[in-house]
């Protein structure tokens, strides 16, 4: 994956999917991936979906403009969809509009139209975020179950439980780049990255007997103006001079562990 650098696009490197480099499609191209290929939950099921249409409808949408499949099957097929994200009653629900459904159903709907085409790879950006806690559970189990048929999930998330809870493996992002990457138990048993451990120590527990929350001081830098050198400088506790002067590059520091600091760099720059 290239970095995102100001005005926000890819500028290096590739996105592979099943071995195809997807910067190199056509915009015909493109249109057979979406869907098909890759989908996407977004992170709030009520502006994601059509408030004008029935539910049934808008996943029975996307299964036709992937399928030569008529409106019957369509219907038929989404309503099995919605069936298997456990929605009770589906065909009931077909003739819902989404402001008839709780937060929760209305993900699930979400998931369902994303889930129609049987996609290689399933994007959710911040999937549980408008949820309360019990509808959170039960969709997370949603998407491990689908992350063990023949989908692979990329979860975009700021909810640091709910990484722990379904992934396999972390990339930390700051400003743009990836920190730190690694398998998720060393990640949270061996966070190498001052950001990533700035993360870790934000969490409460319940053992922590402190009255006080750590934080990370400052704010995310305007990604047009990034500091030279690292771009977690100004916010870096373990900050030397060095780092406002060199771009850290990604070091191993362990199997499948990878972090862009340049104290794990050694001396090199010094
Ligand atoms: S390179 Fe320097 S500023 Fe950046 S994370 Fe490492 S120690 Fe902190």
């Amino acid at each position: 994956m290239g970095l995102l650098r100001p005005p926000g696009k890819v500028v290096g490197g590739k996105v592979l999917l099943d071995g195809q480099n997807l910067l190199d499609l056509s915009e015909d191209e493109w249109c057979e991936v979406r869907g098909s290929k890759v989908s996407m939950i977004f992170q709030e099921p009520m502006t994601s979906l059509n408030p004008l249409m029935r539910v049934g409808k808008q996943v029975a949408e996307a299964v036709k403009v992937h399928t030569d499949v008529n409106d019957e099957e369509a219907t038929s097929q989404a309503e099995r969809m919605l069936e298997a994200v456990g929605i009770p009653d589906a065909r009931r629900r077909l003739r819902s509009y989404p402001h008839e459904l709780s937060g929760g159903l209305r993900q699930r709907v979400m998931i369902a139209m994303a889930m129609a085409l049987k996609p290689r790879l399933l994007i959710a950006d911040e999937p549980t975020t408008a949820l309360d806690i019990t509808v959170q559970a039960q969709i997370l189990r949603l998407m491990r179950n689908l992350a063990s048929e023949d989908t692979s999930v990329l979860i975009i998330s700021h909810d640091l439980g709910v990484i722990a809870q379904l992934c396999d493996y972390v990339y930390v992002m700051y400003a743009g780049r990836v920190v730190e990457q690694a398998p998720t138990a060393e990640l949270f048993n061996h966070p190498a990255h001052p950001y990533t451990k700035g993360l870790l120590s934000a969490v409460t527990s319940l053992r922590d007997n402190s009255d006080t929350l750590a934080t990370i001081p400052g704010n995310v830098p305007n990604l047009l103006y990034l500091p030279k050198g690292c771009s977690f400088s100004l916010r870096c506790a373990c900050c030397e001079e060095r780092c406002c002067k060199v771009v850290p590059e990604l070091v191993e520091v362990g199997p499948s562990h990878v972090v862009r600091c340049l104290l794990e760099e050694g001396d090199s720059h010094a």
